[in-house]
């Protein structure tokens, strides 16, 4: 397998958790009986980028993995659960989302299939949905899309503020997210706002300042829609800089309709993420497999505006680190759906089965430059998803099969 350029870049590679199995509780709980495990440590099991280890069984105490090895050396513990035989990947790790909105867009999506081509800009009849919502919709929904995400194996996911557009919208959209998840990212350059149309330089100076104040306390993250017909390259490198000085750390949506500045800005800022990646120059490649930032690929959205793939050969091949995640949002990728995109991911872009399940674990998880997700190694957090499969190449193998049939995440079973 080929993820080993992506395994170099990993900035989790050098500071994993220990793959030193700890001292075992007898309080612990085994799984055993599994039949192929995905560690995503090379230096355990096939010495593969995934550390694939056959006949495996994992060892639980309170919310982290205590013990990964052959299920014929399982230490003894007082609670043993059957895998029966079927496979264990780590959760996913969905580094990119778009879920507090209200409405739908199913009258755009029903004409585009009809034949229009998708503009950055049916972003405004969601803003309007979202602003006329109440916070207890909006909460509702965010929790309906993560129970989904979680019945489809997803264990740790990212979203997005982006459909509120004015200051209280922006912030509250950022409280409500924070309710839910610690990866919270403020968008609120996601297009310019209707209400600024005539005069997009006040609205960037809006979200470079009073919104972005009101924003920074519930984010991690800060981002922007780097595109014609959203913001340019000096918009987009203003409001990244403004989020870093606020202690925000930078995302960017980049490349995804057309050739432009966005990737370059992400790695000189040294973003955690590109995102869409789309349509990339060769100096676009060479500066992602230069730096740090990862490319995440998201092909729920080519799916779904029947756009051209990207392209995550030409990417591997150079040595970048590619994630791939949903971008689960109602106009451009209604999925919330990890297994549906590695089965895109290795039918149409060039991906292994093996490097697709990589960059949808740990690869999410170098995206949100996190080193306790996305691996199931002593001391990750204990984050798994059963297939109902001997292997996890089935979720490429058989698309649109509800394989996933049990969810454990921070050591409980959850579905
Ligand atoms: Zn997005």
């Amino acid at each position: 397998m080929n993820t080993g350029p992506a395994a170099t870049n990993n900035p989790m590679a050098s500071s994993a958790p220990t793959s030193a199995n700890s001292a075992v509780a007898t309080t612990a709980t085994a799984i055993v009986n599994i039949a192929s495990l995905v560690t995503n440590d090379p230096s355990l099991g096939d010495s593969s980028a995934l550390g694939l280890i056959q006949d495996a069984a994992v060892v639980i105490d309170g919310d982290r993995v205590v013990w990964v090895g052959e299920s014929s050396k399982a230490p003894a513990t007082d609670n043993r659960v059957d895998a029966g035989g079927r496979a264990v990947i780590p959760g996913f790790v969905d580094s990119h989302s778009h879920l507090v909105f209200a409405g739908d867009r199913t009258a755009e999506f029903n004409a585009r299939m009809s034949g229009q081509p998708y503009k950055a800009g049916g972003i405004r009849t969601t803003v309007a949905a979202t602003r006329a919502a109440t916070d207890a919709e909006l909460s509702a929904n965010v929790a309906r899309y993560l129970r989904e995400a979680l019945r489809q194996g997803t264990t740790t996911f990212e979203t997005k503020s982006g459909y509120g557009l004015t200051v209280e919208d922006e912030a509250r959209a950022l409280r409500i997210a924070a309710e839910h998840t610690d990866e919270v990212t403020y968008l609120g350059a996601h297009i310019v706002s209707p209400d600024y149309a005539d005069d997009p330089a006040a609205y960037v100076d809006l979200v470079t300042g009073e919104m972005l104040d009101a924003c920074a306390p519930y984010a991690r993250w800060v981002d922007v829609f780097c595109e014609k017909g959203a913001f340019d390259g000096d918009q987009a490198r203003a409001i990244l800089t403004a989020g870093k000085a606020k202690g925000l750390h930078p995302r960017v949506h980049a490349n995804q309709l057309t050739y432009g500045p966005g990737v370059q800005l992400a790695v000189e800022l040294d973003a955690a993420s590109a995102d869409h990646c789309t349509h990339l120059t060769d100096a676009d490649v060479d500066a992602l497999a230069s730096g740090d930032t990862v490319a995440t690929l998201l092909p729920g959205a080519e799916f779904s505006t029947r756009a051209p793939w990207p392209d995550a050969r030409r990417l591997l091949d150079a040595g970048v680190t590619v994630a791939l995640s949903t971008d689960c949002n109602p106009g451009s990728s209604f999925t919330s759906s990890v297994p549906f995109c590695i089965a895109l991911a290795v039918r149409d872009m060039g991906m292994t089965p093996d490097e697709a399940v990589w960059s949808a674990t740990a690869g999410g998880a170098a995206a949100l430059r996190r080193q306790d997700v996305g691996r199931l190694t002593p001391g990750a957090r204990a984050d798994l998803t059963f297939l109902d499969a001997p292997s996890h190449v089935h979720l490429a193998y058989r698309p649109g099969v509800p394989l996933v049939t049990e969810v454990w995440r921070a050591g409980t079973r959850v579905v």
